[in-house]
């Protein structure tokens, strides 16, 4: 069948295997290997090749609940429970998610894997920080418990590892106690980079705080932006009603976003927040997943697909390396629809974990041919700034770019190569990379 990401590019022809169960799952490995090599998926909310292979084995029946201690706020469930879900069942109880993404669409295996972050890094660190202990099943068949203290290094390669190492079969993860799932928002508008970024640091204390950054305005206007924070209310925990959804239909030309209708909206986006009243309340599920009341708005970009461009830069060069790549972004034909800035607390200790302590841009770029050599261009200024690119954004980086920035690499493979030495879990991405063969 033809699986893609959430960017839609690439599309590959590849086998999806779905085993219903836990024990038919492991029946796939074991001494006589019936499969060649295979990656594990989740929801496919990563946006290149890091979950397509010619083999794809999903986790999505691995989507029940196990355990749950409403007194300490410790869960055990399933790999493939989508992040949604999680949020039904402990909200009320009183517990929060300790991070999440920009969609609720994601699994819990996925969230591991790439050891997501969310708006509230520079408080709280990133998904795997939080996450005690996981099973993994290794292409020998053989079920591992991993933790910090228990085969510590499967545990590091594996958070952040992006499903090389073996399958995520369940988690346990620590809870935040919340009082409310309601949000205080305050939204303050920045003229250009320099405020938007003063204006984080001063803010610092917020726990949720990100920015949205008009990508497209130049000289004095460069860097724009309206940037959120946010904390939760002081109660209400009753889950918020569900928003209508709106669905963007198969076959949207590709024509629909150009540089003319994202200047439109950027535009748009940034008057009307100009004159939004401070604080707001709203409820968690706008706040968090803004976009996910619409239905496959990555079909937006045509049948082609889009690419996501997000970077961190360590605080030392991020004024300097983020007003670079701006101005060659708002000065290129391709301008990024949605563009959004964050700051990052310290990196954590997994291999291949992307947040480190400095500033994360995501820039969206629709695929056409003139958006490769752009972002080879970018790639040229994040490196020269010591930055690197989020894996489960990627789709065209260079293994050359990948291995400047990615200095646990070579650690990364001398544990792969002891958990997986059949070099049975193989993505496109990790080809393309020179993580595998
Ligand atoms: C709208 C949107 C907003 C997003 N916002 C953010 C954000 O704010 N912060 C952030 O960090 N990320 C963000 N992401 C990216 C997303 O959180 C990650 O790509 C996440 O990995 C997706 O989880 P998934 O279940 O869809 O995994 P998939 O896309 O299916 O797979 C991602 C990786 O996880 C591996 N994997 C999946 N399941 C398992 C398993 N059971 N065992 C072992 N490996 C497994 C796969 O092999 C693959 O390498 C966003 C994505 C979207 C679409």
């Amino acid at each position: 069948m033809q699986l893609h990401g959430w960017g839609r590019f690439p599309g590959v022809t590849a086998e999806l295997l779905e085993p219903p169960t836990r024990e038919s799952i492991q029946k796939l490995f074991g001494t006589k290997k019936k499969h060649g090599p295979m990656i594990p998926r989740g929801a496919g909310r990563s946006y290149g090749d890091s979950s397509l292979a010619d083999t794809v084995l999903s986790s999505r029946f691995l989507d029940s609940f196990l355990e749950f201690n409403a007194t300490t706020g410790i869960i055990k469930c399933g790999a493939g429970v989508s992040m949604g879900a999680l949020l039904t069942v402990i909200i009320p109880e009183g517990f929060f998610a300790p991070v999440l993404p920009g969609t609720k669409f994601v699994s819990i295996g996925g969230a591991i894997a790439a050891d997501i972050h969310g708006k509230n890094h520079h408080t709280d660190g990133s998904f795997c920080d939080h996450v005690r202990s996981f099973s993994l099943l290794l292409s020998s068949g053989e079920i591992i418990q991993c933790s910090r203290d228990e085969n510590r290094d499967a545990f590091l390669a594996t958070c952040g590892g992006m499903g090389l190492t073996g399958i995520i079969i369940n988690a346990t993860i620590s809870l935040h106690k919340v009082s409310s799932v309601f949000i205080k928002r305050n939204s303050i508008v920045a003229k250009d980079l320099d405020d938007c970024m003063d204006l984080i640091d001063q803010n610092e204390d917020s726990k949720h705080s990100f920015a949205w950054l008009d990508c497209l305005a130049r000289g004095k206007s460069l860097g724009r932006s309206i940037l959120h924070l946010a904390d939760h209310c002081a109660d209400g925990l009753q889950q918020p009603k569900s928003r209508v959804s709106l669905s963007v239909p198969f076959g949207t030309p590709g024509f629909f976003l150009n540089r003319f209708s994202n200047k439109l909206f950027n535009n748009a986006i940034y008057e009307m927040w100009k004159h939004r009243k401070n604080p707001s309340i709203v409820n968690y599920d706008s706040y968090f997943f803004p976009l996910d009341n619409i239905r496959n708005w990555n079909r937006l970009y045509g049948s082609k697909g889009f690419l996501q461009y997000q970077f961190v830069m360590p605080s030392s060069s991020a004024r300097e390396g983020i007003r670079e790549i701006l101005k060659i972004v708002s000065e290129s034909s391709t301008g990024s629809f949605i563009s959004v800035l964050k700051k990052f607390g310290n990196a954590n200790q997994n291999l291949l974990s992307f947040p480190t302590a400095g500033y994360t841009l995501a820039l969206d770029f629709k695929n056409e041919p003139s958006v490769f050599p752009l972002l080879s261009k970018l790639d040229e200024v994040l490196l020269a700034h010591g930055g690197r690119l989020y894996l489960a954004k990627d789709s065209r980086m260079s293994e050359d770019v990948f291995k400047a920035a990615y200095p646990n690499w070579e650690r990364f493979v001398e544990i792969k190569k002891t958990l997986d030495p059949s070099n049975t879990f193989v993505s496109h991405q990790s080809m393309r990379l020179g993580l595998t063969q």
